[in-house]
């Protein structure tokens, strides 16, 4: 059913789901459960004091409340995880196609509940269990037109008022769990929106942002500086000779010394100011917030130390360990794009390079 609508464009496919998903969805369920079990139980309290219906609907009432709030409680504590919006789905039907028997058939005042139910189901992506809805009451509302139990209506006259008024309490009802469930649709779409984002800003490698990061990043530090008139220092790092690198261990081993060279920049940048990225290859941008010359020199010069001390032989005989070098920039950001300021870094790295690599080279005494 699901690849027959897929063809004909009515839902899109979707890759298996993952368990992180199926666990958030779990959640979810439990949330509409309890806020079920909550409208139930306000329902029931309240009706009684404006509307006169036979005492069994109050009762049934507490049932079906205890009966969500205990489906609630396994929830939980962890219970059929995979099948929480199934077993909700079925409970929920269960409870309700005799409640409707009982009370009038399609004049029942529960009728509103069930025609937010595959939208609710629906939402906490259960598309079998909103479809089998559907079907179900299709088939429950025929058969309750051609046979209107009016001998079951127990609430049927002398209590038609009071019937009116309940009416108007699970019309009420319904529409709160639909605006609830909806309110728990748009925290899934945000949260995903926001892992989304931040997968396709992340270098999966190394685990720091990749360039499309860089750039947001170094977008919203710019505008921070012109506010702040503070200066910023974009660094690039690039790791020496390390086509020789990967050339004497594989392409592997080389793919772990990124990881740990980001690893080391990151350690010490200082968290929540500053920024390591990788730009591509082997080097790194950091962004360095509130940051002149002098203190970039001094960062620059930690980082680079840093990477020497881990010490990382290019041949296991030779002791010349693995080195980086560095190029900076620090600016207020006044006029200039970022293609401008990452071009000065460059070109700083290119002379430390040229100089003999394992140094950090500021752009502004080339400049000069
Ligand atoms: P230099 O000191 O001048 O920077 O020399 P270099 O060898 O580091 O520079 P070059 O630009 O000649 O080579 C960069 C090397 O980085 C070549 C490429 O194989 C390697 N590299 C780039 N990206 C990756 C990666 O994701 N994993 C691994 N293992 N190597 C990479
Ligand atoms: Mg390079
Ligand atoms: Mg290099």
């Amino acid at each position: 059913m699901l690849s027959m609508l897929s063809r004909l464009n009515i839902i899109e496919s979707s890759p298996p789901r993952s368990v992180e998903e199926i666990t958030h969805t779990a959640q979810v369920t439990m949330k509409i459960t309890l806020i079920i079990s909550l409208v139930t139980i306000f329902v029931t309290l309240v009706r009684p004091m404006v509307s006169e219906l036979p005492e069994i609907f109050t009762f049934l009432g507490v049932l079906n409340a205890s009966i969500f709030l205990a489906l609630w409680a396994a929830f939980k504590r962890g219970y059929w995880e995979s099948y929480s919006p199934i077993i909700l789905a079925v409970m929920i039907n269960l409870i309700l196609l005799p409640m409707v028997v009982i009370s009038g058939g399609i004049d029942s005042q529960y009728t509103p509940v069930v025609t937010v139910l595959p939208f609710g189901l629906m939402l906490i992506g259960t598309f079998h269990s909103a479809l089998g809805t559907i079907i179900f009451w299709s088939f429950a509302w025929i058969a309750l037109y051609f046979w209107q139990p009016t001998n079951l209506d127990l609430s049927f006259s002398p209590w038609q008022e009071g019937k009116l008024a309940s009416q108007v309490f699970w019309l009420i009802g319904s529409s709160a769990v639909a605006m609830a469930v909806s309110l728990q649709f748009e925290n899934i779409k945000r949260r995903q929106q926001k892992s989304l984002l931040a997968l396709a800003e992340h270098d999966s490698l190394t685990g720091v942002y990749n360039r499309r990061g860089m750039e947001r990043v170094l977008n919203t530090e710019l505008l921070l500086c012109d506010r702040t008139q503070q200066k910023l220092t974009v660094m690039i790092v690039d790791v020496d000779n390390f086509k020789l690198y990967n050339d004497i261990n594989g392409h592997p081993a080389g793919d772990k010394i990124l990881a740990t060279v980001a690893n080391t920049l990151s350690k010490n940048t200082r968290a929540g100011q500053d920024t390591v990225t990788r730009f591509g290859g082997e080097e790194f941008v950091i962004i360095l917030r509130d940051t002149d010359e002098q203190s970039a020199a001094i960062a620059a010069e930690k980082f680079r130390s840093q990477v020497e001390a881990l010490n990382i032989p290019y041949e296991n005989d030779k002791p010349t360990p693995l080195t980086v070098t560095l190029g900076f920039y620090s600016t207020t950001g006044k006029g200039e794009t970022q293609s401008h300021i990452i071009n000065q870094a460059d070109k700083a790295l290119y002379h430390g390079k040229v100089n003999g690599r394992n140094q950090a080279i500021n752009a502004e005494t080339i400049i000069a």
